[in-house]
């Protein structure tokens, strides 16, 4: 049986069978497929990586600004993520510069600067002369978040058991408006480009976590640790998975259209999809209509992002990224990296955004007003800009969370040789792909029979 488009007859590829262990597709060249293909391949598969894009990396792929390639989604990485730093360690790319949390918002008419140097006394600031309750609330959650590292990822045990105590309310069911405002508002917004109502307590240690780290960038971007993994898997980009082959309860292989719209069908042993949740219900809903309906169930919230370079710094070191009011389609203006403050990332989300359909221009403009009321741009001129938009940018989790993902791995007991793994899983930053990426593929060697952790 085949689930999804039927190939073009006679469509094979060829064999492309390397090592002694299983031939496993992966389907999704972001950091979920990438941190897949990368265990797979040191436990000793065959890794074949679809990607339907021309170049690796799904919300964190390189963008042309002028003569350089920047990032538009994904590229800070915490001191702590250290799944993601033992790969880049692996291929050679290791070279991090540091970023910081930098963030100011406009209390009063003064810029109040949130800085991961001064963190703690800038929490302090935040938090004084909020109602007590809010502040026990929130302290304790840090207390969980500091006291296990695994609090940080959506499922962390103290977080779940917190949660569930309080019915998983929406964050502004849990916290006050005051310490919404002022704290948690910018934390959903930065992590789930989604207001503090469209948020539930059970993963928020996701926001926690990232608070309590410090933030870098790899200095040469990612473009040559995505090199460096295409030279140990095959990787077939611009290929779109749109069916996996299934005979008799087992997954085989997957249905793809290449460039050009040839289809072809490839088998494998198992096959890994690492999708968003949309995209993924979407190629299981032959497989399974409940697996898809949970997949689908699972919030994502649409962003833009712009890139505008500049003749000069827009920002000096003390500050470098201003939060926007809630009323605004613009949620943050920051620079680009510390030694790239003439480069401007102005991101676009939460409610305001959705709501306000801007043609690019419009919202350029919009945001270099609303930059000018607190960073002097007279005699700066903007050079370029480049403007990413993402309709399921961030992840927004579900209600129960915890749940839902315990029932999607209910739906999956039947299919032995099929994995999934995405930013829904741990959660949206890049390091919760890896650790889920890695569990998810640990668990399928484990059914194949093949140990992990390998080369
Ligand atoms: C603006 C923004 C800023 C962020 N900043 C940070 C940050 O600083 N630090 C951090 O840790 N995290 C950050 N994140 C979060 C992080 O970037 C994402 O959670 C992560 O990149 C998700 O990776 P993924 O592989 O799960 O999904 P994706 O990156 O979406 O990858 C999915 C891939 O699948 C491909 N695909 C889809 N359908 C098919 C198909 N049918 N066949 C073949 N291929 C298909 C797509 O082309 C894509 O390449 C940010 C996200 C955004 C949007």
């Amino acid at each position: 049986m085949t689930a999804g488009a039927t190939p073009a007859p006679g469509a094979e590829l060829g064999d492309e069978r390397k090592g002694d262990g299983p031939d496993i597709a992966v389907v999704g060249g972001g950091w979920s497929g990438i941190a897949a293909a990368w265990r797979l391949h040191c436990a000793g598969a065959s890794v074949t990586l679809y990607d339907e894009q021309e170049e690796l990396g799904g919300r964190s792929a390189g963008v042309p600004v002028g003569p350089r390639t920047l990032t538009a989604g994904g590229k800070n990485i915490g001191r702590k993520y250290a799944n993601f730093r033992a790969f880049t360690d692996a291929l050679g790319c290791g070279d991090f510069e540091f970023f910081g949390i930098n963030s100011a918002r406009s209390e009063g008419g003064k810029l109040r600067t949130i800085d991961s140097t001064r963190r703690f006394s800038s929490i302090f600031h935040l938090l004084r002369k909020l109602p007590a309750r809010d502040v026990y609330r929130m302290l304790r959650l840090v207390r969980a978040i500091r006291s296990r590292r695994e609090n940080s990822f959506c499922g962390g045990p103290d977080m779940v058991r917190i949660a569930r105590k309080a019915g998983d309310p929406p964050l502004s069911e849990y916290f006050g408006r005051g310490i919404q405002e002022k704290l948690v508002r910018s934390l959903t917004v930065r992590m789930n480009g989604a207001e503090a109502d469209e948020v539930h307590l059970e993963c928020f240690g996701t926001h926690l976590g990232m608070v309590l780290d410090t933030f870098e960038q790899l200095s040469a971007g990612f473009d040559e640790l995505f090199a460096g993994l295409a030279k140990q898997i095959t990787v077939r980009s611009g290929t779109r998975v749109t069916g996996l082959t299934v005979d008799g309860g087992r997954v085989t292989g997957v249905v793809a259209r290449e460039r050009g719209g040839e289809s072809v069908r490839t088998g494998h042993d198992a096959v890994v999809v690492a999708l968003p949740g949309p995209a993924a219900a979407a190629l299981l809903e032959p497989l399974s209509a409940r697996l898809a309906a949970e997949l689908g169930g699972i919030s994502y919230f649409p962003a833009a992002v712009i890139l505008a370079e500049y003749d000069r710094p827009v920002f000096g070191e003390q500050v470098r990224a201003v939060v926007q009011p809630a009323d605004s389609p613009l949620s943050n203006a920051g620079a680009y990296g510390i030694n790239d403050r003439h480069i401007i990332r102005y991101t676009f989300s939460g409610r305001a955004y959705r709501a306000a359909h801007r043609e690019d221009d419009e919202l350029l403009d919009l945001a270099e007003k609303q930059l000018a009321q607190h960073v002097d741009l007279d005699g700066i001129n903007r050079v370029r800009a480049v403007t990413k938009r993402w309709e399921h940018a961030y992840v927004g989790y579900s209600r129960y969370h915890s749940s839902t993902i315990a029932r999607i791995d209910q739906e999956l007991k039947p299919f032995e040789a099929l994995a999934l793994t995405g930013d829904y899983l741990r959660g949206a930053s890049i390091e919760a792909c890896f650790r889920a990426a890695y569990e998810r593929t640990d668990a399928l060697l484990a059914r194949l029979g093949t140990r992990s952790g390998g080369r």
